[in-house]
């Protein structure tokens, strides 16, 4: 079979983004991946990287990549359930798996395989490109002390768990993050959660909040998307297929690593520069979250037959890894100091 491209003429991708030009970490990442293409290529598939807005906005990502607008797009799955319900499972599910739990189940769980198939019918590709790691648990103005306090709170919380701050009397705004801080500023939401403090830090929401919640039960290990258009994957020599998936891979590493070496640095300047106020949601509350967050996850797999397939893979893989994490991680937290 002749290749559809001549071996050496250079490749020009265009790949979209839902984070700002730049952006820290998400966006910095997305520029690595061009660049880690570029290079292992030598130069055969460029790959410009344009932030939300450029070229279109933050959530017109996933319609982008699929209409072949453009060849790629970077964000995160969940950002899109109200299209695709089980995307979000491929992105955060409250209370469920941790980063290292995330990647295990879907590079080789058998969550890829799902997740390709929840994509297919949009002509996307998904690669896994980046992890957060656990979460905070969000930016408020007031404490949260009981599950009354989430009454009437207007927070930015995507995905399910602003289902499950809906069931709790709250309600769940999506914003895309370059906009976060001035609508946190200007009192358009009440609290915002985000990533965790390297992140947060950045994006200055300590000028707009006193309370810094943890943890972030909504998020235990969020994990970003790398798309790509099935046409144009498809006719992408297969040497340059696997280039994108090892810079995928090496995204994954790099973003998880990046935010774990550097939270605590940038926690500790939130508290003692900064005069935030770290505080922990009682169990109470977390107990209750936790159940609203089941009758969420129940009532997404009732409506979905997809997403009640994607479920019973998570789960399964869930009950999985945690009863060999009772053997391992489990019991040497317990003597891990010396
Ligand atoms: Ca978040």
């Amino acid at each position: 079979m002749a290749p559809a491209f001549a071996k050496n003429k250079p490749i020009n991708w265009k790949m979209v983004t839902t984070w700002p030009p730049h952006f820290p970490v998400l966006g910095e990442s997305a520029e690595m991946i061009a660049k880690w293409v570029k290079e292992m290529s030598d130069g055969r598939l460029n790959i410009a990287v344009y932030g939300a807005g450029e070229l279109v906005p933050a959530l017109g990502v996933f319609d982008a990549v699929t209409q072949g607008t453009v060849e790629m797009g970077h964000s995160a799955s969940y950002y899109w359930a109200g299209k695709v319900p089980a995307a979000q499972f491929f992105a955060a599910v409250p209370f469920g798996l941790n980063a290292q739990s995330m990647n295990s189940w879907i590079l080789n769980g058998g969550g890829m395989e799902l997740w390709e198939e929840v994509y297919a019918p949009f002509n996307l590709k998904p690669l896994l490109a980046g992890n957060t790691g656990v979460q905070m648990g969000g930016w408020f103005n007031k404490e949260i002390k009981s599950m009354e306090d989430f009454k009437g709170l207007k927070m930015r919380i995507p995905g399910l768990g602003g289902k499950v701050l809906k069931k709790a009397g709250g309600n769940a705004i999506l914003v895309a993050g370059g906009e976060i801080y001035t609508n946190l500023d200007r009192g358009v939401i009440d609290a915002t959660e985000w990533v965790g403090p390297y992140h947060d830090l950045k994006m200055g929401f300590y000028k707009a909040a006193k309370y810094y919640y943890y943890p972030g039960w909504h998020e235990p290990g969020t994990a970003f998307e790398l798309t790509v258009n099935k046409k144009a994957w498809e006719k992408l020599p297969k040497d340059l297929q696997a280039i994108v998936d090892a810079a995928s891979y090496k995204s994954d590493m790099w973003v998880l690593s990046e935010f774990e070496a550097k939270n605590n640095d940038a926690l500790q300047k939130l508290i003692t520069k900064h005069k935030v106020q770290l505080k922990q949601f009682p169990d109470e509350v977390l107990k209750n979250l936790k159940k609203l967050s089941k009758e969420v996850l129940d009532e997404v797999a009732e409506a979905d037959p997809m997403s009640r397939k994607v479920y019973d893979s998570f789960l399964k893989f869930r009950d999985n890894i945690y009863a060999w994490n009772k053997v391992t991680e489990e019991r040497y937290q317990q003597f891990k100091h010396y």
